[in-house]
């Protein structure tokens, strides 16, 4: 029989039915303590009451109708959002991939109408991910992502985050748009920049009137115990952010961010969607902002993220064959692993945890924002018994 999908994705066996909170339960009735969570989608774990309630009630309402029409709940959603952040407008997208291109649009469309049109090139850094467009793909400049999909697109730029003097060489340039930068690199091995790196970032890009992207659609929205990543750094902000993940916690949504000023060249037919911010989105985006951008679910977060750290930290100690570091911000969390990091969630799964892979050899933990202290315990005893697990496997493999 051949497979009737196309053959993109290493899934892992186990066909999931349901979500209970951090728990999901596959067709044989297996409970797994789920710490990918859609990797960092979900961030108020699975059936949340409030966003059932809000899909269901809207499903009865209204779907969908197209942009040409005011949608109440885009205009909500926006407020809220511009209320909580440095932004002035939102453009709603249903990815995060869409999110990026608008951003990177949005930066070029900026010097355009600035009569600066050669300004279009986008620095971006190795270990980033920005989605799989091609917009994206050349942003993050993985050659893994991009090899036989055609040749490179002019007006991107690649660098190492530890190279400064590449870094200012390439803000300084007068064809420079725009840098892209993710405030705590997710894909790349949940690798968190430090404040220094990025306020440095900031002042580089404002004094050569080059526009700063924060693409936070895996560290926004609480992941890292604040409502956005660089809020824990004063003065970090962006020009433009893209979000998605947790801003829909589990139904398609995307957005863009930015201030009046770098969304000036973004005017009608510039740009679109027929599905980015439909009334089922803005429903579901609206009650999982209310519920996460809450004081006490921020805080929650950071005291789970605490405890969290702690404990692993003193598994690590249990385990210096196992596991080489760990690492990451809030609850965007990552295990750099001694053995092969597939190997390692293999073995997971079969203690009945589920984690994420990840650049330089990670293993990622993305629990629900709203994982409690027990339930940190037990992920932490079910990675113990992994852990034993794969020294055990090392020591035959030697
Ligand atoms: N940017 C970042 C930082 C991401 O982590 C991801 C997804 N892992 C994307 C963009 C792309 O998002 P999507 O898969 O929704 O297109």
């Amino acid at each position: 029989m051949t497979d009737p999908l196309m053959n993109l994705y290493n899934r892992a066996p186990i066909a999931v039915e349901r979500g209970e909170g951090v728990w999901l339960i596959d067709t044989g009735g297996r409970r797994y303590l789920d710490c990918v969570a859609g990797i960092a989608t979900d961030a108020l774990g699975h059936g949340h009451p409030a966003l059932v309630a809000a899909l269901t009630e809207q499903a009865g309402k209204l779907w969908h109708v197209s942009n040409i029409f005011r949608i109440p709940g885009q205009e909500a959603l926006a407020q809220r959002l511009v209320d909580a952040s440095f932004a002035d407008c939102v453009f709603f997208a249903n990815t995060g991939t869409e999110a990026v291109e608008c951003a990177i649009k949005t930066a070029r469309r900026y010097h355009h109408v600035n009569g600066q049109p050669e300004r279009i090139d986008i620095v971006g850094f190795a270990g980033s991910f920005h989605g799989r467009t091609y917009a994206a793909i050349n942003a993050s400049g993985n050659a893994g992502y991009m090899e036989g999909c055609g040749p490179r697109l002019p007006g991107f730029v690649q660098l190492s985050i530890d190279d400064a003097a590449a870094i200012e060489d390439a803000i300084a340039r007068p064809t420079t748009a725009a840098v892209i930068v993710e405030p705590v690199q997710g894909e790349g091995g949940a690798r968190a920049l430090t404040g220094e790196w990025l306020l440095r970032l900031r002042e580089l890009t404002r004094e050569h009137g080059v526009l700063l992207i924060h693409d936070e659609v895996q560290s926004g929205m609480g992941r890292t115990g604040k409502l956005f990543a660089h809020q824990w750094f004063d003065g970090a902000e962006p020009d433009i952010m893209a979000l998605a993940k947790a801003l829909g916690s589990g139904f398609p949504v995307g957005a863009c961010l930015a201030t009046t000023e770098a969304a000036m060249g973004m005017t009608p037919g510039v740009h679109g969607t027929t599905f980015g911010g439909n009334p089922l989105a803005m429903a579901v985006g609206i009650a999982a902002f209310d519920t996460i951008a809450r004081p006490e679910t921020l805080a929650h977060a950071r005291a789970a993220s605490a405890d969290f750290f702690e404990r692993l930290e003193a598994l690590r100690s249990r385990f210096p064959d196992v596991i080489a570091d760990v690492r990451g911000k809030g609850l965007l969390i990552g295990l750099k692993m001694i053995q092969n990091n597939r190997d390692f969630m293999g073995i997971a799964r079969d203690y009945g945890i589920l984690v994420a892979g990840g650049g330089e050899n990670c293993v990622r933990l993305l629990p629900s924002l709203l994982i409690t202290a027990e339930e940190i315990a037990e992920a932490v005893t079910r990675l113990e018994a992994a852990c034993t697990a794969a020294r055990g496997a090392m020591v035959q493999a030697a």
